[in-house]
């Protein structure tokens, strides 16, 4: 009988986690396993919250899973009832021993389903700015391992029939034989002059690409010290290149960019980055936890009608507090009256989302500002002010505010703790390789991120590396690190960081 554990061999698509198709998604969701390989983008790891992580590739010292070890886990897991994702690179079905893994399964009686993934062998073409196939160069396109060794007998690729097929040639896993694959195209009669590509971490923000001859491609990856994983493309496609290499062109393509916000909030910057081409490297160093003084926080649940004005100056503290809200209340009523005020954009937008109308913002996030906003909205001369702020907020707000007469509670719906995991690797990158810029969006990521990196000391490392503040703020607490902003946003927001960013690296 079969049991009722099920694999779904996926195929993760090239490395740009949005080319994951929908399906994949979806099932990833589903997990209780997930077993995946070196090239799989570990940001889709997050799509499967409630699953066991299993790493089955090779990382530099340790072995990778051999072919029998990994099927014998499909298929123990399998049997344990599970759902196991097994998660490959690109298309499972294209040189990745997708086929042998669905055999075993087959063999082993398990139920499985096969989802198509975005193949390297199609994606790395196009973000280098090359179609497969065109009317005028190229009517057919052949895919090739370059892994063997041409000069060797008994291979299974017969690279005198490749020199004679028309059309695009594609060779993945060759760069170590480059010089080889090449001299024996030209020796079995391909001409000299063909052009050919090569592109490496194709759809990520670490792609690369080399342009070239059949003649003059192997002394060009010398030079440029390529190395796995790339694809090479042989063809009359590649003069295409000039008018259509859209991704390459982005604002920010080839930038390596850290951004340190909460794992919640970092994908809004991060999403803008990656759409500009950068190389986002994820490195959350604050998470969100309620506050220690919960006491004090369900009080002011009770009493929330006897307050005027509900003061909000994070995303965050929106979202801690309606979390506590609801479980208190069941319904938005409860809220009463109260006037609401959102300090800056993105916290007006978080009000938003649950449809309460902000009666106050104000254009400017500087206490004085603030106050200034509120003294012009009405005479706050005793009225009762709860402000919803993380744990050792600054104490300025509620003095300024206090001075205008106004009695305020002032009431920490959430605190902030250093996160130290590191799933993706991306501290463990930038700990080895550095960074273009760091991106700093409140005070406090700048603080955690201290505690975590030594700041000065990192930047000692990699002296090229610049720091990008949101706001005063944020930039103060850079500076008491004896270190300075080399760029900070203006107006506050993280549109206007992002575009800072775009700016000084167009000049
Ligand atoms: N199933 C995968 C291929 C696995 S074989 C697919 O469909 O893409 C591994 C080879 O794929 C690498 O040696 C390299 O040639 C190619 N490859 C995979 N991802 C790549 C990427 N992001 N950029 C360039 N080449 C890649």
């Amino acid at each position: 009988m079969k049991s009722k554990g099920i694999v779904y061999l996926i195929g993760a698509g090239p490395g740009d986690a949005g080319l994951l198709t929908l399906r994949g998604a979806e099932l990833l969701g589903r997990a209780d396993v997930v077993i995946y390989d070196a090239l799989v983008n570990t940001d889709l790891l997050r799509l499967a919250p409630k699953a066991e992580i299993i790493y089955a590739g090779k990382r530099c010292k340790d072995h990778a899973m051999s072919q029998e070890e990994l099927s014998g886990l499909l298929v123990t897991k399998a049997r344990e009832g599970k759902c196991v994702v097994r998660l490959k690179g690109g298309d499972p079905y294209v040189f990745g021993r997708g086929g042998e893994e669905a055999e075993e399964l087959f063999d082993a009686e398990i139920s499985f389903e096969v989802v198509p993934g975005i193949s390297s062998s199609i994606a790395a073409l196009n973000y280098a700015g090359i179609p497969m196939t065109h009317r005028e160069h190229s009517s057919s396109y052949t895919v090739i391992t370059g892994h063997e060794n041409p000069a060797k007998d008994g291979t299974n690729v017969d690279w005198s029939k490749v020199a004679k097929i028309p059309g695009t040639k594609v060779i993945l896993m060759g760069v170590q034989r480059i010089r080889d694959i090449t001299a024996a195209l030209i020796s079995h009669g391909l001409a000299a002059g063909t052009p050919v590509a090569m592109v490496r971490w194709a759809t990520t923000g670490q792609q690369q690409s080399i342009e070239g001859t059949l003649a003059t491609i192997s002394d060009e990856a010398e030079k440029a010290k390529f190395s796995a994983p790339a694809v090479t493309v042989v063809g009359d496609v590649v003069k295409l290149r000039k008018k259509l290499n859209w991704f390459e062109k982005r604002p920010l393509f080839g930038r390596r960019i850290v951004v340190t916000r909460t794992r919640d909030q970092a994908s809004q910057l991060s999403k803008q980055l990656l759409d500009r081409g950068a190389e986002v490297l994820e490195i959350p160093t604050i998470k969100i936890v309620p506050p220690t003084e919960q006491l004090q926080f369900a009080e002011v649940l009770l009493d929330l009608n006897s307050y005027d004005w509900l003061i909000f100056t994070s995303p965050n503290g929106v979202t801690t507090f309606f979390e506590m809200f609801f479980k208190a209340f069941e319904d938005l009523r409860d809220i009463g009256g109260v006037r609401i005020a959102a300090i800056g954009p993105a916290t007006a937008a978080k009000l938003k989302e649950l449809h309460l109308k902000v009666d106050l913002m104000p254009e400017e996030y500087v206490t004085k500002k603030i106050a200034d906003a509120f003294k012009k909205y009405e005479s706050v001369e005793n009225l009762k002010m709860l402000l919803l702020r993380a744990e050792v907020a600054n104490r300025e707000l509620p003095q300024k505010l206090e001075e205008l007469g106004a009695i305020v509670d002032d009431v920490a719906c959430y605190k902030t703790i250093p996160e130290s995991e590191d799933i993706s690797g991306a501290a463990a990158s930038l700990n080895e390789s550095g960074a273009d810029w760091i991106t700093f969006t409140s005070a406090s990521t700048v603080e955690n991120f201290h505690a975590r990196f030594n700041l000065p000391a990192l930047l000692k490392k990699f002296p090229g590396m610049k720091l990008v503040s949101i706001g005063p703020e944020t930039s103060k607490a850079i500076v008491a690190l004896g270190l300075k902003a080399h760029l900070e946003a203006k107006p506050h927001t993280i549109e206007a960081l992002v575009k800072v960013l775009e700016t000084a690296v167009k000049k």
